[in-house]
């Protein structure tokens, strides 16, 4: 980090700066021109305010070198993570697929989904319990049911499950999930990410509608700094002028991710489309520019679908894009 002084600077107040650098743990660069002077920061500056510093009188800008997240940095941290979840891995080469309907509709329904992904190759089932809804009077998810309905299609099959949480009063419920997800929406709940960095259970981490990258691996921080070290990231698209498709699906932030973070990144082609068709072509798009999974929302009867039908694949053509993402993994030389 480095510290522009404003000119002529009072000796006083530029001595008591510093101090209050060391305090933090701080080496000093020093280095006072004819112009201006620098006080450049070496050490760990994740914890250090600039806007505390800019408050100073003394200062004229403040501009960060090295990124603010220290835990989800590739920097401190080369091997790639690999998150294991009931033996299964998804990172550094191991390939998860998600897939599963938007919403757990009953214990029929969840239970003929979950055969049915399997039977085509994926290797964990989701299922939204609680359902983070535009409208206050759209269905919002069978709570703490769907949960338990949820753990008999894990009975019935053999595969982990993955919802959505939206409030840390139900973290108790969610006890028996295999990986808890926070949605989009909930992706700089920040109360939400404090408790759940405390819990070790795996996260599924979702891209905000309108976060930078680095909004992005913040959040991720906040689980991190709990503790929390089992983080798969997932990239769902983002709002932009765009209305062709749900949302613009940023391929570009899977390899940015991968280059700045270790953590595995997954990619979300139905919410980042919203078109079925367009779920193959895009996933084959993800597989090539690094992701490290798929989450594919995967419906029985997708018209009568009680959220998302319009863009869930029906299983015969969740059947046809697992054979073409099998294909693509392969040559990638990842394990699926
Ligand atoms: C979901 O996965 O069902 C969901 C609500 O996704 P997102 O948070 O990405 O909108
Ligand atoms: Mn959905």
């Amino acid at each position: 980090m480095i510290v522009i002084l404003k000119k002529n600077p009072e000796k006083q107040k530029v001595d008591h700066l510093i101090e209050s650098f060391k305090k933090l743990g701080l080496a000093i660069h020093y280095s006072e021109g004819t112009q201006t002077t620098i006080v450049g920061l070496v050490g760990d500056t994740s914890r250090v305010d600039m806007d505390a510093i800019c408050a100073n009188e003394i200062v004229e800008t403040v501009k960060r070198i090295s990124e603010p997240y220290k835990a989800a940095n590739r920097r401190f941290h080369p091997q790639d993570t690999v998150v294991e979840v009931c033996g299964r891995k998804i990172g550094n080469g191991h390939f998860g697929v998600i897939a599963g309907p938007c919403s757990v509709e009953s214990e029929e329904q969840i239970i003929c989904v979950a055969q049915q992904i399997k039977k085509s190759g994926a290797q964990f089932l989701r299922g939204g319990a609680f359902k983070p809804r535009t409208s206050p009077y759209a269905f919002q998810g069978l709570e703490a049911d769907g949960l338990k309905l949820l753990l008999e299609a894990k009975k019935a099959t053999g595969l982990p499950v993955v919802t959505e949480i939206m409030s840390q009063t139900h973290i108790d419920l969610f006890a028996d999930v295999d990986i808890i997800q926070v949605g989009a929406r909930n992706m700089q709940n920040f109360q939400l990410l404090k408790e759940l960095g405390h819990s070790d259970k795996p996260i599924l981490l979702k891209r905000g509608l309108a976060n930078t990258l680095e909004e992005f691996l913040m959040s991720a921080e906040y689980l991190m700094a709990g503790g929390n070290n089992n983080i798969i990231l997932c990239e769902r698209g983002i709002r932009t002028f765009e209305t062709a498709t749900r949302n613009t699906p940023d391929l570009t932030a899977i390899a940015m991710i991968k280059r700045q973070s270790h953590l595995p990144v997954i990619f979300d082609p139905s919410h980042a489309t919203g078109i079925p068709w367009l779920v193959e072509p895009l996933s084959k798009a993800a597989i090539a520019i690094g992701a490290d999974g798929l989450m594919i929302e995967v419906h029985n009867n997708p018209e009568a679908a009680l959220c998302d039908g319009a863009q869930s694949l029906n299983f015969e053509q969740f059947d046809q894009v697992m054979d073409t993402v099998k294909q693509r993994v392969a040559v990638e030389k990842k394990v699926l």
